[in-house]
């Protein structure tokens, strides 16, 4: 029964970061609705919580605030947008727009790891509708071939 209610009072946690992140709620704010709802979560133990479940960090990187570009490899010494013209920083030299990336290569270790989750990602690979000569039949995107 602890189990349960500590699982749903942290799902209850994850809703509340995701309101977060999409109104820019502060932290100590964010900590005041996690006490006003009578949790005995903080955003310290929410963020430690989901580093132990997804064990890496996402990189934060300067972006055009068109979206048009990413400011790294051939990019990342460039003060305005090679598409758009856009500042790359304010007036107080710092980044217009910043956006977080997750290594591709760690997601998908990540998903690795679990054992359905791979069965999913090999399901093109294990398709095998017109292998067996039925060309009529189209039950996948993968049939028109
Ligand atoms: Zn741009």
């Amino acid at each position: 029964m602890l189990i349960l209610f500590y699982f749903s009072d942290f799902i209850q946690g994850l809703c509340l970061l995701h309101t977060k992140a999409l109104h820019s709620i502060s932290d100590a704010a964010f900590n005041k609705i996690l006490d006003n709802v009578n949790s005995n979560l903080t955003i310290h133990k929410l963020k430690k919580k989901i580093n132990s479940i997804i064990p890496f960090e996402p990189q934060r990187y300067d972006t055009c605030k068109n979206s048009c570009i990413a400011f790294t490899s051939l990019y990342e010494s460039l003060t305005s947008c090679s598409k758009c013209n856009e500042n790359r920083y304010d007036d107080n030299g710092k980044p217009v727009n910043t956006t977080f990336f997750f290594s591709l290569k760690e997601c998908l270790i990540i998903q690795y790891k679990n054992k359905e989750r791979a069965d999913e990602l090999q399901y093109r690979n294990t398709y095998f509708q017109n292998k067996e000569g039925n060309e009529e039949i189209y039950a996948d995107i993968f049939d028109g071939m």
